[in-house]
């Protein structure tokens, strides 16, 4: 009934449950839930996912109660990206179960350790390489989820770093609408929160926005979102095949407010000083494993069975939470406070 309902209301852009390419492991289908709000269950219960409250967005470990974490950015994404699949008649469970997904792979102080592992790991570190290899292999004690090529295709293609949000080469774009939703809505989602976490931490205040930003966006944060979302729903409208992006002048202006991010938050030494000392602990515990093979097993357990030693290492890392990294830390390198009186 559900996927006759899809059938019957969702737009002919819209991926289809019941016309999915797919799991790897052919499994017999829920009979209660299309295979994409199955895929969303899935991650929702996942580890993964529960340690994303726990791993930096750009502030580091922050203390204050109200700056995103990586689980807040990835519900704010998802938010985004399924009012966009709501009102364009997209699978939502679809575009829902990419976005829960597509942070699982960041590591531990977010794009410090990032920079980290990809300078010490003999194949290269990218973040949302390593959320497919999450879902696929680490998940459920080495086991991984079984997700099916949809929601898989997106989390691998969701990243467009400081490049274009939506691109022409077909090998770099998620092969369904739902996929590239949420590459635009994870665009919308931290630009936006950063720039609201940087005014909370008083690293910049309002007045330093370029004003052709604030003039183009709006003067707050929820209006800036709401003219972006606006931005792709009208441009949308009507379009066949679809056309999913931003208008020339919003484009422009957010690109703009995402220069403005790079050169007055993220590279600030406030900001930055902090990534140096965490990148320094993500290399230390690195170095260490590599050393000690025996100490790795026994730490990181039966999920890390997938490739080399220094691939195994990686993935444990990746997957750690800023504090279970700081305690790591603590616990082989510092001397133990002696507790038993
Ligand atoms: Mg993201």
């Amino acid at each position: 009934m559900l996927e006759e309902r899809e059938e019957k209301f969702l737009s002919p852009y819209a991926q289809l449950s019941s016309q999915t390419r797919g799991r790897v492991v052919p499994e017999e289908e829920c009979s209660i839930r299309p295979a994409f709000q199955h895929d969303r269950d899935r991650l929702v219960h996942s580890k993964s996912f529960r340690r994303l409250k726990d791993k930096t967005q750009v502030f580091l470990t922050p203390a204050g109660d109200h700056y995103r974490t990586r689980l807040t950015h990835t519900l704010e994404v998802s938010q985004i990206a399924r009012t966009l699949a709501k009102a364009l008649s997209l699978n939502e469970d679809l575009t829902e179960a990419i976005a829960l997904g597509h942070d699982l792979g960041h590591t531990p102080f977010g794009h410090a350790g990032e920079e980290i592992l990809k300078q010490i790991s003999p194949d290269g570190f990218h973040h949302s390489v390593q959320s497919l290899r999450v879902v696929d292999l680490l998940e459920k004690d080495g086991r991984g989820l079984n997700l099916t090529f949809e929601v898989r295709d997106g989390i691998l293609k969701h990243s467009k770093g400081k490049g274009e949000l939506l691109s022409d080469d077909p090998e770099d774009m998620p092969a369904t609408y739902e996929g590239r939703l949420v590459r635009l809505a994870d665009v919308i989602a931290y630009i936006n929160h950063d720039i609201d976490d940087a005014l909370r931490a008083g690293l910049i205040s309002l007045s330093d926005i370029p004003p052709d930003c604030r003039d183009r966006l709006g003067e707050t944060h929820s209006q800036r979102i709401n003219t972006m979302v606006r931005n792709i729903l009208e441009r949308a409208m009507g379009t066949a095949p679809l056309k999913l992006g931003l208008s020339h002048g919003v484009l422009e202006a957010t690109l703009k407010l995402r220069e403005f991010l790079y050169e007055r938050v993220y590279d600030l030494p406030e900001v930055h000083g902090d990534f140096i000392k965490a990148a320094k602990i993500v290399r230390e515990l690195y170095l260490h494993f590599l050393r000690n093979e025996a100490e790795f097993d026994q730490e990181a357990g039966e999920a890390f069975i997938h490739g080399s030693l220094e691939r195994r290492i990686v993935d444990f890392i990746a997957g750690m939470t800023d504090r279970y990294a700081f305690r790591l830390f603590e616990k082989l390198f510092l001397p133990q406070p002696w507790i038993i009186v």
